[in-house]
């Protein structure tokens, strides 16, 4: 038990990345240096996706959250392109979040829990992730909220992406990669179908994808500093 807990890390900041080279890099210069010095005993893993398939950002999320279970009591889910100001950091990231609710440090307007939230390691494991079936971009984010509140987890909301907010976030939003065409099926399945479920078939629906039955493979793990990890997988 002691041993445990001297091994414990305050936070973890899971990067869910592949191809985004400028942002990483800029990520890494201008905000890595605010966590070290303003969120100590913390650690940034960005988790890559080799070549060959669509981007999935929540499997890539999930498997962030299963190398490091047990091994911190704070979860952040972190998009490459969004930097916290010293402002955001200080105020924001260091709030205590209850098992009860989930800290939606600045995500979509749309109700959604993605962009920066902050979660504990035991709710992101009685919510079961994130669904590992989304390829493309869109409606992870949208999923992970669904489940969260089947769960009667509670979102606080700080900041979202209605208005800039200059004083907290810098956002790069000139990326038009987006990989859209499996949206329609995606946003059908994990949003339109599952909210018209009842109780018990959504616990099904959720059991049925998660951590629960995620399946990778570490291609390689490397240091970038001593906060950083980068962790490529195959997913
Ligand atoms: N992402 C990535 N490579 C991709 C697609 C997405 O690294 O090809 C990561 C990156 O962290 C990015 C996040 O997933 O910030 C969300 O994707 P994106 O920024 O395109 O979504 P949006 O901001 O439009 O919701
Ligand atoms: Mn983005």
């Amino acid at each position: 038990m002691l041993y445990i807990k001297h091994n414990m890390i305050d936070n973890i900041i899971l990067i869910p990345y592949r191809n985004r080279e400028a942002h990483l890099d800029y990520f890494i210069k201008n905000t890595v240096p605010l966590f070290k010095e303003h969120l100590p005993n913390s650690k940034v893993v960005i988790i890559e996706q080799t070549e060959g398939k669509l981007f999935n950002r929540g499997m890539l999320l999930n498997v962030g959250f299963k190398e490091y279970e047990n091994k911190t009591k704070y979860f952040f889910t972190h998009d490459v392109d969004i930097n916290p100001t010293f402002k955001c950091v200080n105020e924001f990231y260091k709030l205590g979040v209850q098992d009860t609710d989930v800290l939606g440090i600045y995500t979509s307007q749309c109700n959604t829990l993605g962009g920066i939230i902050k979660i504990t390691n035991d709710t992101i494991h009685k919510i079961n992730g994130f669904p590992n079936d989304i390829w493309g971009w869109g409606v992870e984010d949208k999923a992970l909220q669904n489940r969260a509140e089947f769960f009667n987890i509670n979102k606080i909301t700080l900041l979202t992406n209605k208005m800039e907010h200059p004083e907290y976030i810098l956002r790069f939003n000139d990326t038009d990669d987006r990989e859209r065409h499996n949206l329609p099926y995606n946003t059908q399945k994990h949003y339109t179908t599952f909210q018209r479920l009842n109780n018990e078939e959504k616990n099904k629906e959720v059991l049925s994808s998660g951590l629960n039955n995620l399946e990778y493979e570490v291609i390689n793990k490397k240091s970038i500093n001593d906060m950083v990890e980068v962790i490529k997988v195959e997913i």
